[in-house]
């Protein structure tokens, strides 16, 4: 009888021991899990997120970039630039040829968006293209630049927007200098100039 009962305590204890070390097991399971799920709905929740400002500017975090999107309505882009620079930037126009102020601008800089004050293009990379709008040969950064395809004129070509307002601002050509042998077409009202530091 004490046998069995010494058995059945064993048994008991055996069991009990299983039972702690399983809920151990599937609590150490859920640690490692839940965090990594938290990540994504977060990130989720982050993409999707509309922010108003105080200035009006609804911000629309980028999907890709990280860059969060400048969303304002035709009437609130109105109010902030003149004739010209509607038309080529939300209408998606093109400057006459020559007809540009930063077209002959040698100074160094940063060429931003007009609309946003996005960072755009810089001076080191502008050369003379001989096309009658400012060209550069890269972007500033590659995610402040949006690209799509677009057929306006019979045939294809690639439009490129700032990545932050999707103003228009140009177009990108394959027959630019090296070193990256592309050819950024950009409109002149489409940008603003920030001189460098301690240049005239
Ligand atoms: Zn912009």
């Amino acid at each position: 009888m004490k046998n069995i009962l010494i058995v059945i305590t064993t048994l008991l204890l055996a069991f009990t021991a299983c039972k702690s070390n399983k809920g151990e097991l599937s609590s150490d399971v859920k640690t490692k899990t839940s965090p990594t799920k938290e990540m994504v709905e977060t990130t989720i929740i982050d993409e999707e997120q509309v922010v108003p400002t105080n200035d009006g500017i609804k911000r629309l975090q980028s999907k890709s970039s990280g860059i969060k999107k400048v969303v304002k309505s035709p009437a609130e882009w109105k109010a902030v630039l003149n004739e010209k620079e509607y038309y080529v930037l939300r209408e998606k126009g093109t400057e006459r040829a020559h007809s540009g102020d930063l077209l002959t601008v040698k100074q160094e800089g940063i060429y931003t968006c007009k609309a946003c004050g996005l960072e755009l293009f810089s001076s080191d990379t502008k050369f003379k293209s001989g096309t009658g709008w400012p060209s550069f040969y890269e972007p500033y950064k590659d995610q402040h630049i949006a690209e799509d395809v677009d057929f306006n004129i019979g045939y294809k070509r690639v439009e490129v927007l700032c990545a932050r307002c999707d103003g228009h601002l140009g177009h990108v050509f394959e027959d630019g200098p090296k070193p990256t042998g592309l050819r950024y077409c950009i409109n002149s009202v489409s940008l603003d100039f920030l001189p460098a530091e301690g240049t005239p």
